[in-house]
């Protein structure tokens, strides 16, 4: 893909490290603070150290967690300087890169959704539908960082969307982490990343995010969310493919990616606690929204269960 001379986004923030309150252990990068209160407190430990809130969307089920982020030690990356906040994408001209980067998917995904939007061509799930976007802010930030009606969060929960204050918070070292961990490499897959956030804010809006089907778990419906979050990011790719020269290679960068943040490749094997899909459904729905374009195709509320 291809973002050279594309539009930036402006609906972006720059959070730094710390995000206010309580930094406990100092300025480490993700790898680092993480890891540490992994071996200090262990998975719950982490997660009420840290997280947790209600109601966000994330990009990837619990499991990333003890998958990704629980395994080895400090995973050897660069250390900010302690105390520091302030600025992510300064610190480094990686940094600064997939900041620039995240800007760019960012305005695509924008141009995208404005026209939809405008079109009127969306999944109805409440009246009226908005007649425009309402697009999103993206956050990035190190470490930890408090959201604006869905409390703090670290980096252990991997990227996610927080429906109170419409924005998508990202940490860049997931992009590492990714290629690192997740064996899943390549712009087009961080793209899929911001696409499958973006998708949860367009939920948002449309309604689907909020609801709930009789008979079903949470998880279940949580797995239709999920799913439909990552078709809207493939209805996004479809429309952007020509703009950012998207090329069959960056799909393959994109499936790797949603096979590899599916439940049962990270490690859950209980069906029923599912929160986003198997990497199988994943692919597919991501593939469903990237072959049509047509966000319509992505109604995973009116398809049946075991046709997900
Ligand atoms: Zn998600």
């Amino acid at each position: 893909m291809e973002i050279d001379g594309r539009r930036r986004s402006s609906n972006f923030e720059d959070r730094g490290s710390g995000g206010g309150g309580g930094g406990g252990g100092g300025g480490g990068r993700a790898g680092g603070i993480i890891s540490t209160l992994f071996r200090l407190f262990g998975w719950k430990g982490a997660l009420a150290g840290g997280v947790v809130l209600g109601g966000v969307f994330l990009f990837a089920p619990a499991p990333i967690k003890q998958a990704v982020f629980g395994g080895g030690g400090g995973g050897g990356s660069a250390s900010a300087p302690a105390g520091s906040s302030g600025s992510v994408c300064t610190l480094s001209q990686k940094n600064a890169d997939a900041c620039d980067f995240s800007r760019a998917v960012l305005a695509s995904t924008e141009d995208v959704w404005n026209g939809m939007f405008k079109k009127g061509n969306l999944p109805q799930y409440k009246e009226p539908l908005p007649k425009s976007y309402q697009e999103p802010t993206l956050v990035v930030f190190t470490d930890r960082v408090n959201t604006g009606g869905c409390g703090g969060a670290t980096s252990a929960v991997g990227p996610f969307y927080c429906p109170a204050d419409k924005k998508l918070y990202i940490d860049p070292g997931f992009y590492d982490v990714m290629k690192s961990q997740l064996k899943a490499p390549g712009d087009f897959a961080q793209a899929y990343v911001i696409a499958h956030e973006v998708g949860h804010h367009i939920q948002n809006l449309i309604g689907s995010s909020r609801l709930g089907l009789k008979g079903e778990s949470k998880e279940e419906t949580s797995v239709r969310v999920e799913l439909q979050a990552d078709c809207l990011a493939g209805v996004w790719g479809h429309t952007a493919r020509a703009d950012l020269s998207i090329t069959d290679e960056d799909l393959d960068e994109a499936t790797r990616a949603a096979h590899a943040i599916g439940d049962d490749a990270l490690g859950h094997r209980d069906k029923a606690k599912f929160t986003h899909g198997s990497s199988a459904q994943r692919k597919r729905w991501f593939m469903r929204g990237f072959k049509s374009g047509d966000p319509l195709k992505c109604d995973t509320f009116a398809v049946a269960k075991n046709k997900l």
